[in-house]
């Protein structure tokens, strides 16, 4: 982990920090696979770290532009209502509403849509989910405000292009779910940035929108990691897609370049346990102070090399072709 060696996190948001660490709270170090907790981004009655996230919220909101997105009404609103079910449900296979669904998501708002089984490890302990599918849209963020991060007062710009296109996942999913509901099946829209029931990024990651990277955020072929999540459950007969290899495993392995980014040096070079998984992991008790001061700050997601504009496609194929080419070496 490097960082800058001169950053010292501020009091206002350390003093907040409860006795037990986020990366408790997260599993780290444990070899027994189990379920999420409910973390950060939960109601604050239902974890460890509520009085941090108040704090930290209630500094973001401190900034015009971060409070116009981060509302309950934003400009563009969070979605429709839901509807009522139809009494009657349309008929067709799960292949037919496998394309009707991604027909409808990417039509709707979404750029990236894939559907998964549901995995009792995608709901955190403490809340139940019992549709039996999930469809995981992805919506993209633009690169050249991301790319400003870190967010500040000053320039919040890599902040509320987090917080806009959050709320353009929820119209999405919302709208997604209505369209499900209005063929006669149950369906729920899961909108973030708040946590609920279901931890979205593992089914993301079956779903085929992306692989985990060092940075602790997935990485999509197309946008790297300049795209947010939201999801819909549903009770809609569905085909289900598959996890994809884009080769950002093996670039993650021989790449620093977030570990270096990371003021606080949240990001670790090597992989580690968290929850039965050996799996990249960004250190909970060091990013949240920095994230909190500087608006959400954004500087893993936007030095990805794979976030850049049409360089994800490039990337992927460079490292498939590496990978064949050792592959046929022995
Ligand atoms: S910056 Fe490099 S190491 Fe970090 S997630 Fe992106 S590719 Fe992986
Ligand atoms: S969000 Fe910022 S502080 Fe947190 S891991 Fe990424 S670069 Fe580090």
């Amino acid at each position: 982990m490097s960082g800058d060696p001169n950053y010292r996190p501020k009091s206002n948001f350390t003093d907040l920090f409860p006795d037990i660490s986020g990366n408790t709270v997260n599993g780290l170090c444990e070899s027994k696979v189990r379920r999420p907790s409910p973390f950060f981004w939960h109601p604050p009655d239902k974890q460890t770290h509520g009085a941090l996230q108040q704090e930290v919220i209630a500094y973001h909101r401190q900034s015009p532009e971060m409070r116009k997105f981060f509302s309950s009404t934003p400009p563009g609103g969070r979605g429709p209502k839901p509807v009522p079910q139809a009494a009657e449900k349309t008929t067709k296979t799960p292949d037919a509403w496998a394309r009707a669904i991604k027909e409808f998501a990417l039509s709707h708002e979404g750029d990236l849509v894939g559907v998964t089984a549901m995995d009792p490890l995608y709901i955190y302990e403490g809340y139940e989910i019992t549709h039996p599918h999930v469809i995981i849209v992805g919506v993209s963020m633009a690169y050249d405000e991301l790319s400003q991060a870190p967010a500040s007062f000053e320039n919040p710009a890599a902040g509320t292009v987090v917080a806009k296109e959050y709320n353009t996942a929820s119209r999405a999913c919302r709208s997604l779910a209505n369209f499900i509901l209005e063929a006669g099946y149950d369906a729920k829209a899961w909108p973030g940035p708040y946590a609920s029931a279901l931890s979205m990024m593992p089914a993301a990651i079956a779903a085929g929108l992306g692989q985990l990277g060092k940075h602790g955020s997935l990485i999509n072929k197309t946008y790297g990691s300049a795209f947010r999540l939201s999801a819909v459950t549903t009770d809609l007969p569905l085909a289900y897609d598959s996890s994809e290899d884009i080769g950002s495993e093996d670039f993650c392995l021989n790449c620093q370049i977030c570990t270096n980014a990371c003021p606080p040096g949240a990001i670790s070079n090597d992989k580690q346990m968290v929850r039965g998984v050996d799996k990249w992991y960004v250190d909970f008790d060091k990013c949240i102070p920095y994230f909190g001061e500087t608006l959400a700050c954004g500087i893993c997601l936007a030095v990805c090399p794979w976030s850049r504009p049409d360089t994800g496609p490039k990337l992927s194929e460079k490292m498939l072709r590496r990978r064949q080419k050792l592959a046929a070496q022995g």
